[in-house]
C-alpha cells in the first residue's frame, strides 16, 4: 500500500514524470499501456484490435484545462477522433473527460461542448462515454451527462463502485436507458463518501453489477464492466446466465495492454470486449497510475531501461 501511494503520488508531479515522458516512447515501456502519442498510432492500435473482434474506446491523455482556448481545442480534437474511427470504419467509440472540456472553468460551456461532441457521434451513428473522475466533480457529471444522453440517447456514463452514493446514483439513471460502465474507481477519496477496503468495494461491485444486469432484463441499462478482476469478470456472467441475458444486451470493458490473458477469455467465452485505448503526449500521470495500481509493473519498466542501457554502452561512439 505504502509503494502504490508513493507511486501515485509522484503520478501528480511534473518534475518527475516530464523526465519520465522524454523517455518512456523512446525505450518503448509506456507502449504496453499507452498506444501512442498520436491520434494516428491510436488509430493503428484500434485497428489491430478490431481485427481481433475487439471494440475499442479512444481515450486521449490529459489533465483539466485552465483556458477556453484549450477546452475548445479538446472538443475539436474529440469531434476528430470520433470521424476518424467512422473513416477507417471501426468498431467503436471515444471516451472523454469533463475536466479537459473546461469543467473547472465554466459548467455551461462544458455542458454545451459535450453535447457537441455527442450530436456530432449521434449523426455518425455512433456513442461516446463519460468518464468519471474524482468526487468533486460527481455531481456536474451527472447533470451534464443526464441532459445530454435526455436529448441524444447515445451516452455512456462510468459509475464508481467504491463511492456509497452510487445506488442511489443508478436508481437516477434508470430512467434514461444509458450505457453505464461499473468500476472499481481510480482516485483517492475520503473514508466519509468512499468505501476503503479492497475487499468491500468488491462486495459493492458485485452488487452492483447484479442491479445493472437486473436492470438490464427490463431495459433500463446497458451494463458494461469495467475490470481486470477475474473474481468480479466471472459474477457478472455467472449473473447474465441466470437472468438469461443474451450476450449483446452487456459488455466487458479492459485497458489496453493490462490482463491481455483475462481479455482474450472473455472474448473466447463469447463476450462483447470493449478495449479502452489511451493516446496523447501527456500520458506520463496515466502510465504512472498504472504503476502504482500495480507495483510489480514497475519491474518491467526498469528492465526495459536497464536493457536499454546495456545497449546504448554496447553501441559504438558516434
Ligand atoms: C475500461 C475502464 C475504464 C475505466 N474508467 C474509469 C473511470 O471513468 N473512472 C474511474 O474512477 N476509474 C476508471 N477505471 C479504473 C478503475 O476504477 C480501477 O481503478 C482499475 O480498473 C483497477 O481496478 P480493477 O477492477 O481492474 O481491479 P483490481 O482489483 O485493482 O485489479 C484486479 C487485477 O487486475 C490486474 N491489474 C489491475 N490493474 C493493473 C495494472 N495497472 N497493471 C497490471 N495488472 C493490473 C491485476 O492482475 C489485479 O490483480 C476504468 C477501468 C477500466 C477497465
Amino acid at each position: 500500500m505504502l509503494v502504490r501511494n508513493f507511486i501515485f503520488w509522484l503520478s501528480t508531479k511534473r518534475s518527475v514524470t516530464d523526465p519520465i515522458a522524454r523517455r518512456g516512447m523512446k525505450y518503448g515501456f509506456a507502449r504496453r499501456f499507452v498506444a501512442g502519442e498520436t491520434l494516428d498510432e491510436a488509430l493503428s492500435a484500434s485497428m489491430d484490435l478490431c481485427s481481433h473482434g475487439r471494440h475499442v474506446s479512444l481515450n486521449r491523455l490529459g489533465e483539466n484545462v485552465t483556458t477556453e482556448a484549450a477546452a475548445r481545442e479538446v472538443c475539436a480534437g474529440y469531434i476528430h477522433m470520433i470521424e476518424d474511427l467512422q473513416a477507417q470504419n471501426l468498431d467503436g467509440n471515444i471516451s472523454i473527460k469533463l475536466t479537459q472540456l473546461g469543467l473547472d472553468i465554466d459548467k455551461e460551456l462544458c455542458r454545451s461542448m459535450a453535447r457537441e461532441i455527442a450530436a456530432r457521434a449521434s449523426a455518425l451513428g455512433r456513442t461516446i462515454e463519460m468518464d468519471m473522475e474524482g468526487s468533486a466533480y460527481t455531481d456536474i457529471t451527472l447533470d451534464i451527462f443526464e441532459s445530454v444522453q435526455r436529448e441524444l440517447g447515445n451516452c455512456g456514463l462510468a459509475v464508481q463502485a467504491y463511492l456509497y452514493r452510487s445506488a442511489e446514483d443508478l436508481k437516477r439513471l434508470a430512467p434514461i436507458r444509458a450505457k453505464i460502465r461499473l468500476v472499481k474507481g481510480a482516485y483517492h477519496e475520503p473514508k466519509n463518501i468512499a468505501i476503503q477496503k479492497k475487499s468491500d468495494v468488491d462486495i459493492n461491485f458485485r452488487k452492483l453489477s447484479t442491479h445493472l444486469l437486473e436492470g438490464a432484463t427490463q431495459g433500463s441499462f446497458f451494463p458494461a464492466f469495467g475490470s481486470h478482476d477475474p473474481a468480479m469478470v466471472a459474477h457478472a456472467q455467472a449473473e447474465s446466465a441466470r437472468l438469461k441475458l443474451a450476450k449483446g444486451r452487456y459488455e466487458f470493458q479492459m485497458i489496453y495492454g493490462i490482463r491481455r490473458d483475462l481479455q482474450n477469455q472473455v472474448y473466447a467465452a463469447g463476450d462483447t470486449l470493449q478495449v479502452y485505448v489511451p493516446f496523447g503526449t501527456d500520458w506520463c500521470p496515466y502510465f504512472m497510475r498504472r504503476l502504482s495500481e500495480r507495483p510489480a509493473n514497475c519491474w518491467f519498466v526498469l528492465r526495459s531501461l536497464l536493457a536499454e542501457s546495456v545497449q546504448t554502452t554496447r553501441q559504438p561512439a558516434s
